[in-house]
């Protein structure tokens, strides 16, 4: 098996939003806000290559919306989906399945998109990924959550006949023994989250439940979460396991770190080494 990270470019949302309750004069350190309050962050892909299959975990933003949507969110880097897998002589049409933590716009607006008139699937060769439980939850949203669950990305999933549903059960292997999937309920309804045996250790694709190195500490939660008090659950009980058995965090959201491993020390459970996925 071959992990690579797919960098997909960076975008901005608002700093107060990503740290919660957690005050500016402390996030601001960490991650530095511009004039408008707008904190810079990655949306980082990972590719699993095992057997015959090239497996792409989410899909960044995409490119399908319009200027309008895009003004708010200052799409900046010059790294795509397209050019990432270009750098591993790959294109889209090589990807055999695309993996879907959750259908928020910055993690599924690249599997779809737009041909003239038409919304087609951006890897014309892939199953897609999802669950049942979060499929429904992203199609009949709540007005809360309503503005990341965008139709023009979920739809035309199911319409291409491409889309399958992992069974929601713990633990539950994947594509290959050693990839199994983790399940949590906080951020929203049923997210998944990979969790892949490589080169000795477990690597952990966090997706929203730590989008970033600086959410470590466990009150950080994101305002965008559903149910912020099952997300400190999950995070409580996840950081605790991952301390013990020494998984390695893969960010998808953190500007600066890919991965990182864990330590203990008296506030609780912290980052220990940060370091590029090719260095593991
Ligand atoms: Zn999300």
């Amino acid at each position: 098996m071959k992990l690579y990270t797919i960098n997909t470019g960076y975008f901005k949302l608002d700093g107060g939003a990503m740290f919660g309750v957690v005050p500016k004069s402390i996030w601001n350190k960490l991650n530095p806000a511009d004039e408008n309050n707008l904190c810079t962050w990655a949306m980082r892909c990972l590719l699993i290559e095992v057997d015959d299959k090239r497996i792409l975990i989410d899909t960044g933003i995409g490119d399908k919306q319009d200027v309008k949507f895009f003004s708010h969110y200052y799409l900046h880097g010059n790294e795509t989906i397209g050019s990432s897998l270009a750098e591993l002589s790959l294109t889209k049409d090589d990807i055999t399945d695309v993996f879907l933590t959750h259908l928020h716009f910055d993690h599924c607006g690249g599997a779809i998109l737009r041909e003239g008139e038409k919304l087609v699937p951006a890897f014309k060769n892939a199953t897609y990924w999802s669950n049942q439980q979060h499929w429904k939850w992203a199609t009949e949203p709540n007005e809360r959550e309503k503005a990341s669950f965008l139709k023009e990305n979920i739809l035309p999933i199911k319409e291409s006949g491409q889309l399958q549903f992992v069974d929601v059960k713990e633990g539950i292997s994947i594509f290959n023994k050693e990839i199994t999937v983790k399940f949590v309920y906080g951020h929203t309804d049923a997210m998944m989250l990979p969790t892949i045996q490589y080169k000795g250790k477990t690597v952990v694709y966090v997706a929203d439940l730590f989008p970033s190195v600086a959410h470590l500490p466990l009150p950080y939660i994101m305002s965008y979460d559903m149910f912020p008090l099952k997300t400190l659950q999950e995070r409580k009980s996840f950081l605790q396991e991952a301390f013990e058995n020494d998984y390695v965090l893969f960010f998808e959201h953190d500007p600066a770190s890919e991965c990182c491993t864990l330590q203990t020390t008296e506030k609780g459970v912290r980052v220990k080494d940060t370091f590029k996925l090719k260095d593991l």
